[in-house]
């Protein structure tokens, strides 16, 4: 196919159920993380097993140094960015009163600024392009108000903020920016919620299930298709009906 994705967090979860899909339909993958060496290599020979290029890069998406960085490595080594895929995102949830300065700090630094960062550097290539698309991964608490959730929820409503500003920023220059808002997804980030708070979450779902990270990763390969030519800004939120 000879198209890029440059997908953030790409070493688990979401990211990773992502980076495979996209290689499964040829794209060649540069995979972002931020710590975990081991993940990222067993993703990086997972994808590769599809018969595509796969980079790694480790790299801190709020740092604006380690994202230039990043993207002058990631130019070197692919000759195009089709696709940029802001995944990498923390969760730490506290009641306002017992939210601690650091955790916001880190939350706003990377569900924020890490999408900008990324979206900036990526962009400069798209424009000289002429194409590109951006999905940003937003979340159902963009549109749902979760008790212990300010700070996650208000990073995710930036992103629908962002995602529709970019969007028309750039759609001149060829470039469509849109979200997906998934609902409980059963990855590691779920994975910390206590028991009967979970099944609490469970029973609260139309659908009667926790979503997979491939739920995600079909619908975000779906909004690159030709099927969603004509479509920019949008926030498609995947939640089993939980927001309704
Ligand atoms: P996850 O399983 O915890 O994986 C997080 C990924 O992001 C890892 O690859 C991690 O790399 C990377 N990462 C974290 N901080 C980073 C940083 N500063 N710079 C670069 N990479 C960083 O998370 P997930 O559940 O797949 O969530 C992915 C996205 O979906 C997030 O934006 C999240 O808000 C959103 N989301 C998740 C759910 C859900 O139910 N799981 C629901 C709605 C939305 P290391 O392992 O190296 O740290």
């Amino acid at each position: 196919m000879g198209k890029t994705a440059v997908v953030t967090g790409g070493s688990r979860g979401i990211g990773k159920a992502i980076s495979l899909k996209l290689a499964s339909e040829g794209y060649d993958i540069a995979l972002n993380y931020a710590s975990n060496d081991e993940a990222a290599k067993a993703a990086q020979e997972e994808i590769t097993a599809k018969g595509v290029r796969c980079e790694i890069y480790k790299a801190d998406t709020s740092d604006i140094a380690q994202v230039k960085a990043m993207f002058k490595d990631i130019k070197k080594n692919f000759e195009t960015i089709d696709v940029l895929i802001n995944n990498a995102g923390v969760v730490d949830d506290a009641y306002l009163l017992m939210i601690r300065q650091e955790s916001l700090d880190r939350s706003l630094d990377i569900n924020i600024k890490g999408y900008i960062n990324c979206a900036q550097a990526a962009s400069l290539k798209m424009c000289s392009q002429k194409s590109g698309k951006i999905i940003n991964v937003s979340s159902v608490s963009s549109v749902l108000a979760v008790p212990g959730q300010c700070v996650y929820s208000a990073t995710k409503g930036a992103v629908n903020s962002l995602t529709q500003t970019m969007a028309k920023e750039l759609a001149p220059y060829g470039i469509q920016v849109n979200a997906v808002a998934p609902g409980f997804i059963g990855t590691d980030m779920i994975k910390s919620i206590p028991g009967d708070l979970a099944e609490k979450y469970l029973d609260a779902v139309p659908m009667k299930r926790f979503g997979t990270a491939e739920d995600v990763a079909d619908c975000v390969a779906s909004l690159l298709t030709g099927a969603f030519a004509y479509m920019t800004g949008q926030v498609i939120v995947l939640d089993g009906g939980l927001s309704l």
